[in-house]
């Protein structure tokens, strides 16, 4: 089989602040043809993650940084083209870490195939893929949800956020989401069936209009984005609440880190927990996932939305707009011409 040509996305520079378009460089390279044990993959979609704003600072944290010059990575599906690995063949459509490119070729270590007859391939990058993982994890076991408590979510009409709406809705959860425009409010009320909603850059104060909507109080609250909403909930949780820390994007792009929350003093008088978790040390429950989600979207109980744009160019665009919150549901660049 010929080599590939391939395009692929590299950090130019670390981003100051709100990423631009000049932290990222559009290269070309050439993709030889696989060697033993290895696959040759073009691939088809890939997923845009706000967690990748921290890999790309020069700290080191749960997972290392991106390298400057380097090409960057992340979740995505792919079409074998050539394979000389026993377990793939051409025609396998594939999941990966090797996004942000339009072909790799390597071992396939950590790959594996995807049913494309069982669900719509962005499925397998949202509410089938990391994004409805972190949702049930950080919902069932971070803040083991019960049946009839009050959950507050934030990032609501995000990939992971959307997801945790409908995961509540399903155990008999009311749910108040925040998000930030009428037309994702509108969506999550009249399409998701969240009761209540909080378009929070029409909202001066979030506890306030929190403590409105809930006078009872919350005892969930599910944390996308951190900074005014948690305090926001800290403000309305109910005594022996939890709140499940799964992200916090208001901060990423915060030069310096900020102060607060400011009522943090809460956690003690109402008895809170609050607990952190990172996605893939609870690979234990994936079993789990995989077969409560397959059933739930094959009865129609839990749904994707997909924002998505064209063209692997694209995908620095991708990724920008998710600190704008241009994305209603998971955002995802679909390769090819
Ligand atoms: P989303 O699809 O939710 O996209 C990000 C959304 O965040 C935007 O659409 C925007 O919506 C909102 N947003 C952006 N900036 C702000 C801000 N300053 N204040 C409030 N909202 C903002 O992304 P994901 O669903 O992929 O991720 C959601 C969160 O989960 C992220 O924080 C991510 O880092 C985290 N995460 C954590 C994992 C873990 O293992 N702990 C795994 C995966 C994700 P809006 O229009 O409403 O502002």
């Amino acid at each position: 089989m010929p080599t590939l040509t391939s395009r692929e996305i590299r950090l130019a520079r670390r981003p100051a602040g709100v990423p631009e378009p000049a932290d990222f460089e559009l290269a070309t390279t050439r993709v030889a043809a696989p060697a033993d044990g290895e696959i040759q993959v073009r691939n088809l979609w890939m997923s845009v993650d706000p967690y990748m704003r921290g890999r790309m600072r020069k700290l080191k944290s749960y997972i290392e940084p991106f390298a400057l010059g380097e090409v960057l990575a992340g979740e995505c599906l792919g079409e074998v083209i050539d394979s000389r690995h026993p377990d793939f063949a051409p025609g396998d459509v594939v999941h990966s870490l090797h996004g942000w490119r339009e072909a790799w070729v390597g071992p396939p270590e950590g790959v594996t195939t995807v049913d494309p007859d069982l669900a719509p391939l962005p499925a397998y990058l949202g509410v089938m893929g990391m994004t409805g993982f972190t949702a049930y994890v950080g919902l069932l076991d971070i803040a083991a949800l019960r049946s009839g408590e009050t959950v507050f979510v934030s990032a609501a009409a995000g990939a992971v956020g959307s997801v945790v709406c409908q995961i509540a809705r399903l155990h008999d959860c009311p749910v108040i989401g925040s998000a930030g425009s009428p037309a994702k409010t509108a969506w999550l009320r009249d399409d998701l069936g969240v009761d209540a909603t909080i378009d929070y850059k029409a909202t001066p104060r979030v506890g306030a209009e929190l403590a409105r909507i809930a006078p009872d109080g919350i005892d969930v609250y599910y944390d996308n984005v951190g900074g005014d909403h948690l305090e926001a909930a800290l403000q309305n949780l109910n005594d022996h609440g939890r709140i499940a820390a799964c992200g916090m994007i208001s901060v990423y792009n915060q030069r310096r880190p900020p102060a607060g929350p400011r009522n943090l003093i809460q956690v003690i008088a109402r008895r809170l927990t609050l607990r952190g978790f990172i996605i893939h040390d609870h690979l234990d429950r994936h079993a789990d996932f995989q077969r409560d989600m397959s059933r739930w979207l094959a009865a129609g109980r839990v749904r994707q939305r997909e924002t998505v744009h064209h063209g692997i160019a694209e995908a620095p665009a991708a990724f920008i707009g998710l600190f704008a919150g241009e994305n209603v549901g998971k955002m995802l660049v679909q390769l090819g011409d």
